[in-house]
């Protein structure tokens, strides 16, 4: 498919429908992405045709269940270009991949005095599961602080760096901002300390090219739902040395190998971390998602997103009132803003009054609302099915309401 942008709105049923009378501006895509039809009928024809328990059955409806669940898998692989489709493991979503990692990874290769690096940019999800390691280990946060222009301080960066470093877990690109961050040369500094690498990649995905073995980095997070895809599924990506020393999550079916009452054997990977039936309807339809995607291509969504962005831009640049937040050179397409005199959600409120659905309030990054003295965004964040002409609305709308204030 080429890049058609009415073609591509054709295939999102949400999409064609009014709220408050006015046709609905879906602007809320870091929260989540809507799903196009192919998402929505692989859903159903999986309850419809193939509804079955995987990897155990021995009949047809189980084999043909596992074969599109594990064909899933190999689309993820190929998606983020990892070198085999064991390194990829299910879960339920961005959040629980990194409290994965936490609870394994770090109880076992983190200890008393040892160091975790973060980012003043991180959401929450990337920030809690840390805390809760260093409280039962002994182990350091250190944060790397942010620029006024949403920046990381990258000198400040290297000189966190140290012996005792074992970790640096970063947001690729910034759910609140729109930063990308410059992700290779950071894992490479990492690793030259010898620190392994945990790259949040609930935003890039979505944007940006990925290429795991090129990145080199050790592990990477992120969730199908911001992907075009379903909700309640996530993938954690691990080099496969890494995941065969770390020990399993959470017990249960399918993650052994033999079980007594004396001793228990784990599975391999990827299967050592997929305790219990997993979401299998939804990492069917996923593939689905990724199939959407890879028929786009990442360089013409990255540059008509880049676009929709570039015209937001120019369009409230000279709006009385308009604050915009994070303004940094390489960006997602974010935009997040606000306006002189006026709490967010009010914004919010006033926007979606004409039809326009924005993200209001902290984005789950508290430290780093407080890192710009400010309580809260309008977060206004573009997809593959939006228009120039939605944005020309949005800019409209925010001149009308900065005018009340401004
Ligand atoms: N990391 C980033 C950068 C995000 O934007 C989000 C979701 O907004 C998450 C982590 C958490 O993702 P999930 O809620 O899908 O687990």
């Amino acid at each position: 498919m080429n890049f058609d942008v009415n073609q591509i709105r054709g295939l999102f049923p949400v999409l064609h429908q009014e709220v408050h009378g006015k046709p609905l501006i879906y602007f809320d895509n870091a929260a989540t992405t809507q799903k196009p039809k192919q998402v929505l009928e692989a859903l159903t024809s999986y309850y419809e045709k193939d509804n079955s328990n995987i990897h155990r059955g021995a009949h047809a409806l189980a084999d043909r269940a596992t074969q599109y669940f594990e064909n899933t898998r190999e689309s993820v692989r190929k998606f983020i270009n990892a070198k085999e489709s064991a390194e990829i493991i299910f879960t339920k979503g961005t959040t629980e991949s990194i409290n994965l990692v936490a609870q394994t990874f770090g109880r076992k290769f983190i200890g008393k005095g040892d160091e975790i690096i973060i980012s003043t940019m991180e959401h929450h999800s990337n920030i809690v599961p840390w805390q809760m390691l260093c409280e039962v280990t002994g182990a350091v946060l250190k944060i790397i602080p942010v620029h006024e222009n949403g920046e990381l301080d990258y000198q400040e960066f290297e000189k966190l760096l140290t012996s005792k470093t074992k970790l640096l877990s970063v947001v690729h690109a910034s759910n609140a901002l729109g930063t990308i961050n410059p992700v290779k040369k950071m894992i490479d500094a990492a690793h030259a300390v010898g620190a392994k690498v945990l790259l949040d990649g609930a935003q890039s995905t979505s944007h940006l090219e990925i290429d795991v073995v090129g990145l080199d980095c050790d592990f990477m997070v992120f969730s199908a739902h911001k992907l075009y895809g379903p909700t309640g599924l996530g993938v954690l990506y691990g080099k496969r040395e890494i995941l065969e020393a770390m020990p399993p999550f959470l017990g249960g079916g399918e993650m052994i190998k033999e079980v007594t009452f004396e001793k228990t054997t784990y599975n391999d990977i990827p299967f050592k971390f997929e305790a219990g039936t997993p979401n299998i309807a939804d990492v069917i339809a996923f593939d689905a998602a990724i199939e959407f995607i890879d028929s786009l291509d990442k360089k013409a969504i990255k540059e008509h997103e880049d676009e929709l962005l570039s015209y937001a831009n120019e369009l409230t640049a000279d709006i009385k009132g308009f604050q915009p937040i994070g303004t940094a050179k390489q960006k997602v397409s974010v935009l997040s803003f606000n306006i002189n005199g006026m709490h967010p959600f009010d914004v919010g409120q006033m926007l979606d009054a004409r039809g326009i659905a924005v993200r209001t309030g902290h984005h789950c990054t508290q430290p780093l609302m407080k890192r710009f003295g400010i309580e809260g965004t309008v977060r206004a964040s573009f997809a593959v099915y939006n228009t120039k002409s939605e944005i020309e609305q949005m800019a409209e709308g925010i001149a009308r309401i900065a005018k009340i204030k401004n």
